[in-house]
């Protein structure tokens, strides 16, 4: 190819040549955005159109429309109207096919499955779902998705959607607790005592406890019964008296505790990393919020910051 004749004032792209170079095959040249850049002379108007800005750019469009794909069409976005199903899907697979959920041994555990068609496809699940009498409506417990015969799989042939009674009524054995003399589901105790069926069900299994202390909190007693000292220089201290101590919360101290800090690191005063905020769409958001809701990397985030940069990594304005 013959070599080009590059000139001042030459526009390729979003850069203008300003001038050559000396001794090196190089132009300074100025982009549309504003910024002067030395680029090689077999770049310009080659590979190369702009200062780097018009790629910065496309990246942001496409970043955009992946968020856009991820935050506004899947149900698992916590403001969809299916949200709800979505968990729903979910739980009845970890019920089925995950040995630490605390259900397993009903489902799994018996050889209950999932259809395949369910199993690998959310979208057959809610099309079946939708068409069948799921309600957007309904909240919580309300509404719930049932096997007719509790002895075969989850699958359309297989399954209805009820209201939670009618579904208690038909478990293959109802879990019931008497709590003086009466007899209830845990549901059913929830809906009377007005406490959290997950909370019953925690303190009943996990703590151990009966009758009337399934609808009041758990004591520290009960609760801490394997932990209420920590090895502190080379001692036994109660927990409480460390935390009064140092002023720092029994959640934090256990945390610590177990995590394998020791000594003067576990009653260090939890230092506060300063909350920053940057600008994304207008309004300013903290980076955490930023990463949790836009799909940001928080070590990016920080590093574009402390560059004086915005989220994107561009110059800021101004
Ligand atoms: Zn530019």
């Amino acid at each position: 190819m013959r070599r080009r004749d590059l000139k001042p004032g030459q526009k390729y792209g979003r850069l203008t040549l300003l001038s050559k170079a000396e001794n090196k095959p190089c132009w300074l040249c100025r982009c549309d955005c504003g910024n002067e850049k030395v680029i090689r002379s077999d770049a310009i108007g080659i590979r190369t159109f702009s200062c780097g800005c018009y790629g910065r750019e496309v990246l942001e469009q496409q970043h955009k429309r992946k968020l856009r794909q991820k935050y506004k069409d899947l149900d698992s976005n916590k403001d969809s109207e299916y949200y709800r199903l979505y968990h729903t899907w979910g739980h009845l697979k970890a019920r089925c096919y995950n040995p630490n959920n605390n259900v397993y041994d009903l489902y799994g555990g018996r050889g209950i499955g999932v259809c395949d068609e369910w199993r690998n496809d959310y979208q057959k699940f809610k099309d079946w779902a939708v068409a069948n009498g799921w309600r957007k409506d309904a909240k919580g417990m309300e509404q719930s998705i049932d096997r007719i015969d509790p002895n075969k799989d989850y699958s359309p042939e297989n399954c209805r959607w009820t209201d939670a009674s009618t579904q208690a009524l038909n478990k293959r054995s109802a879990f019931l607790i008497n709590v003086n003399g009466e007899t209830h589901s845990i549901t059913e105790w929830s809906r009377i005592r007005g406490v959290d069926p997950s909370v019953i069900r925690r303190r009943y299994h996990k703590y151990g406890m009966r009758g009337e202390q399934l609808f009041h909190p758990i004591p520290r007693s009960v609760r801490y019964a394997d932990r209420n000292t920590v090895v502190f220089h080379g001692k036994e201290v109660p927990v409480v008296d460390l935390c009064r101590e140092y002023g720092i919360s029994d959640a934090t101290l256990r945390y610590r505790y177990k995590q394998g800090w020791r000594d003067d690191k576990l009653v260090e005063k939890p230092k506060h990393k300063p909350v920053i905020k940057m600008e994304y769409e207008g309004k300013m958001y903290s980076i955490s919020e930023l990463c949790k809701n836009f799909g940001f990397k928080e070590t990016t985030l920080r590093r574009r910051h402390a560059r004086g940069l915005d989220v994107y990594g561009n110059k800021i304005a101004g």
